[in-house]
């Protein structure tokens, strides 16, 4: 991807932030390739950040499981995988400097009483603002939810095109730190983004619509925004996201060459059909140096592919 030509080729950084909620799936792995092949064409820099910042949510063994899968595919980390369970201090430093300019207040509202009240967006219940002046008497806010106001956020998806929202009314003030005190994906995301200096986004479109409040939170902290690309979401046969809640199966590492073969056939880079006989050092080098992410412009979703036919004894 190279948006801003001006940027010099070594300045980019990139990477893959999987949520070790379940193993790699083949849309996680079309993430996982997707940004590493982008980066790697451009000589960049590419990072493992592991999101298990959710911890009612991770699996024991899950973040080894996925660092073990990325290995097997040949995807190293260029530098040590940083993990969100270990940055809660970053977290609560870029909360205070939302708190210390007012943009984000307490909120006491449980998702019962938003969902009485509130209009539908386009990711749920918009919050209708109901603590925004203030926490009701007798009531105690946990959460941190920050403001959102109607003025255009708009940005230029490298595959998606440009994409414009209105926070307030679609999505609703939102929350950056939960009343469970855990901090919130979307605050998560831009401190860490911002701490290992990325430079380029590419991951699932599932997440496109989450970037216009990713970008209103670096815009309060101070954030340069970077580049984003959203990669087409694999679905199954019933046109669902591959997930762990779809049951999608776990990408199968003993075979990594067919899978990778089937995630460039995905990504529409037409592999040729000899490099079937290579090996997967072959197979990601050829995918590095031919990589055109412009082939997937305007794409979305897409079928996955079967999974490799086990190989016979
Ligand atoms: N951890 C998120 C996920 O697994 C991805 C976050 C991101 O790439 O921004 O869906």
């Amino acid at each position: 991807m190279k948006q801003k030509p001006s940027l010099p080729e070594q300045a980019y950084r990139g990477r893959f932030a999987p949520s070790p909620t379940g193993p790699l799936h083949f849309g996680s792995l079309v993430a996982a390739v997707g940004s590493y092949l982008d980066a790697k064409h451009h000589h960049g820099t590419w990072l493992v950040r592991m999101e298990d910042l959710d911890t009612p949510r991770c699996i024991a063994g899950t973040a080894e499981d996925i660092l073990h899968t990325l290995e097997a595919f040949g995807l190293h980390s260029d530098e040590p995988v940083l993990y969100q369970s270990q940055r809660t201090s970053a977290y609560e430093a870029a909360l205070c400097k939302l708190q210390a300019s007012s943009a984000v207040y307490p909120c006491c509202c449980t998702r019962k009483e938003i969902a009485d009240s509130a209009l539908h967006g386009i990711e749920g219940p918009v919050y209708p603002a109901t603590c925004r002046e203030g926490i009701p008497a007798g009531r105690e806010g946990k959460a941190w939810r920050v403001r959102t106001n109607n003025e255009a956020i708009a940005f230029d998806d490298a595959l998606q095109g440009s994409i414009t929202q209105y926070l307030e009314s679609q999505i609703g003030d939102f929350v950056v730190k939960r009343a469970d005190s855990l901090f919130a994906y979307q605050l998560a995301v831009v401190v860490d983004d911002a701490k290992q200096g990325i430079t380029h986004i590419v991951r699932g479109a599932d997440l496109l619509a989450s970037t216009p409040r990713q970008i209103h939170l670096q815009r309060l902290l101070g954030i340069t925004t970077p580049h984003y690309m959203h990669l087409p979401i694999a679905v199954n046969v019933a046109g669902e996201k591959l997930s762990k809640q779809t049951l999608a199966a776990p990408v199968d590492a003993s075979q990594p060459s067919a899978t990778l073969l089937n995630v460039l056939k995905f990504l529409l880079q037409k592999p040729p059909a000899d490099l079937a006989k290579s090996d997967l050092k072959t197979i990601l080098e050829w995918a590095i140096q031919n990589w055109d992410a412009t082939k997937l412009r305007g794409m979305s979703f897409a079928p996955s592919p079967p999974a490799p036919l086990m190989k016979q004894n």
